[in-house]
């Protein structure tokens, strides 16, 4: 009997990685990358036809987009922002994705995915330098201090993702799990960046 998987895991599948939009499930066996590493869909076993260059940038953005969450527009209007800074375009914009609060929370370990971490932000449960905060987007800067808001500190959710936080932080990030918080240190660059990521076909599609 065919088994069910559902939306996000077809996603990985798509892109042939793990792209982690499922928390906890996503560090088992149960995870469909393990199980059923092939596309989705009624052909997805049969042989892969060879990429064109076109379609390979296609996919890196598509697939870069998934592991965020991001729609087209705030995508394009990311990397617009990445192109004007100093520095190469494809490596600020990795710097600036990882720089949402969304993600940052889920870095922290304070949500089990980005996609919780982004409903938990819009929900008010936490502070940037102590005043709350519900833009999943907003970009952080080196000395701002993210916390869990202090009332929904005892709640057991978070407890249990402090309790049971097995992720690596990134040096980027300074964090005091006590306290439910993290300071950002310095702004993170490539080399911080643990996605398998291939920057440079997203700055060919977006050139052309
Ligand atoms: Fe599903 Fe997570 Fe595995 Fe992706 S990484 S296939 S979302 S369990």
């Amino acid at each position: 009997m065919a088994r069910y998987t559902d939306a996000s895991c077809r996603l990985c599948r798509r892109e042939g990685m793990k792209l982690f939009l499922k928390g906890d499930r996503c560090y088992t066996d149960k995870c469909a990358i393990n199980k059923r590493n092939y596309a989705p869909g009624q052909h997805g076993q049969s042989r892969a036809k060879k990429q064109s260059n076109y379609g390979m940038q296609l996919r890196e953005k598509q697939k870069v987009k998934r592991i965020y969450g991001m729609l087209e527009t705030q995508f394009r209007n990311l990397f617009e922002k990445a192109e004007k800074m100093k520095g190469m375009a494809g490596e600020n914009m990795l710097s600036l994705l990882e720089r949402r609060l969304d993600n940052v929370v889920f870095r922290m370990g304070l949500a089990g995915s980005r996609k919780e971490a982004r409903q938990l932000v819009t929900h008010g449960h936490f502070t940037l330098n102590g005043k709350k905060v519900d833009i999943p987007s907003l970009t952080v800067e080196v000395g701002d201090v993210i916390a869990v808001k202090e009332r929904s500190r005892s709640s057991a959710k978070f407890k249990s993702l402090v309790e049971n936080f097995t992720r690596v932080v990134p040096n980027w990030l300074d964090i005091d799990a006590e306290k439910m918080s993290g300071k950002i240190v310095s702004l993170p660059t490539r080399e911080d960046i643990d996605l398998d990521i291939a920057e440079h076909l997203i700055v060919e599609l977006y050139s052309k």
